[in-house]
């Protein structure tokens, strides 16, 4: 059986490096024309975008403010026409210790929310209005085992942002399915990227390797294929549905 993405545009957001950046590259892989989001990284969107190729596009857009989300959203539509797989990939996860004053530590909440759920919930809004008149298509969104387990006490916003993220996925999925619309969840845990440096950098490598069944940390390309799997209708019935890619940990 071939999983076949010909002809179907899909906006990937936070394409620019990490697990989008592997995503992107495996979704054109399989035929796609991927519509790159970036924020601040520019110039790596675009050489993304000559590499992966299949007429492909870079668009920039700041997620962590009201306007930006709706912007993308439009940009795309002019340039691509029709959207037919929204994934909701960008993301940030922000160490705010519990004894940061409080302004500091709710503008860090605030911060994490708008970029996790708040544009994931907008570009949601804005498929599901698409996908309506055209009879279906599809959302994936990147949520995380925090979800789940929680996480560190510095992390409670990025836990509560992705565990927003899922009830959001959830609800697309059982009031939109009738019309063709499906919504899945992709919970990564420890993922070989910058945001996940970040941790380590603070908790350790060991800490991580400890959490999980295999003998490695998962890396983005690990991530990419079930995205591809998804995004090409080879799991519509498990609408709703979380995947867990964690390498093991709850069995662990
Ligand atoms: P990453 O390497 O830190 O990359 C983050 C991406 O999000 C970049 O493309 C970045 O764009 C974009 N982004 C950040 N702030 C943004 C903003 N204000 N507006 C628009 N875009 C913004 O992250 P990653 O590890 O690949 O994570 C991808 C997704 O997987 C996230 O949703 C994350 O929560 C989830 N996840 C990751 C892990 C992990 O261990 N890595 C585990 C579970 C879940 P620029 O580079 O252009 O600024």
């Amino acid at each position: 059986m071939e999983i076949s993405l010909r002809n179907k545009n899909i906006l990937l957001t936070g394409a620019s490096r990490g697990i989008g950046r592997a995503a992107a590259e495996a979704l054109a892989a399989s035929g796609a024309r991927v519509a790159v989001h970036y924020n601040s990284n520019k110039e790596a969107a675009e050489a993304l975008v000559k590499r992966i190729g299949n007429n492909s596009k870079a668009f920039g857009a700041d997620l962590g403010t009201g306007e930006g989300p709706l912007q993308l959203w439009e940009a795309v539509r002019e340039g691509f026409g029709t959207i037919d797989v929204l994934i909701n990939n960008a993301g940030v996860a922000i160490s705010s210790p519990i004894d940061k004053n409080d302004e500091e530590w709710l503008h860090d909440w605030g911060h994490t929310m708008m970029v996790n759920l708040n544009a994931t919930a907008i570009l949601c809004k804005k498929a599901v209005e698409h996908f309506k008149s055209r009879g279906g298509g599809r959302i994936i969104n990147i949520s995380s085992r925090a979800a789940f387990r929680g996480d560190t006490a510095e992390y409670m916003a990025y836990a509560s942002s992705k565990g927003g993220m899922v009830s959001l996925t959830r609800s697309i999925a059982r009031a939109f399915g009738k019309e063709g619309i499906v919504a899945f969840n992709i919970a990564p845990g420890f993922t070989r990227t910058d945001m996940a440096q970040d941790f380590i950098d603070q908790y350790g490598e060991g800490y991580a390797l400890n959490d999980i069944a295999l003998n490695r940390l998962t890396r983005p390309e690990d991530i990419a294929p079930t995205l591809v799997f998804l995004a090409a209708g080879m799991a519509d019935h498990a609408t709703g549905a979380t995947i867990d890619l964690n390498a093991g940990s709850y069995v662990h």
